[in-house]
């Protein structure tokens, strides 16, 4: 491992507080958001479907967001017991490069291929007005 338990600590706790400033962003938009208001009368469909789609695709954000602070919850845990920087899928080292981009990173990159072939993102679209 290049870099020392503190260090990863540190990185972790940065790349939390980058989600969690991220996260109090789209709530604050949410609030604001025109959709939340159903008494407005949206006049333009096109308007309508396109603040739709806004509304979706943020709140697939936050929840990539939220998931990825439970991912750095984990990987404190790991760090606590030794296991961090192993993959635990296979077990083997991630390279160090993938967990300085990605210092939440629980699997080496083909296990997390993988991972995410057999666990899709959805966005969900809500039903249509
Ligand atoms: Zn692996």
């Amino acid at each position: 491992m290049t870099k020392n338990t503190e260090q990863w600590h540190r990185k972790l706790d940065e790349r939390a507080a980058e989600l969690e400033s991220e996260l109090r962003t789209a709530k604050a938009d949410e609030a604001e958001a025109p959709t939340r208001t159903p008494h407005v009368q949206v006049p333009d469909t096109v308007d309508a479907a396109e603040e739709r789609l806004r509304g979706a695709l943020r709140s697939a954000e936050m929840d990539r967001d939220v998931a990825e602070l439970r991912d750095i919850e984990a990987a404190r845990e790991r760090l606590r017991n030794g296991e961090f920087g192993t993959c635990v899928d296979c077990g083997v080292q991630i390279p160090a490069e993938r967990l300085n981009a990605m210092p939440a990173s629980a699997r080496c990159v083909e296990c997390q291929e993988r991972y995410e072939r057999t666990h899709p993102i959805e966005i969900r679209l809500p039903p249509a007005l």
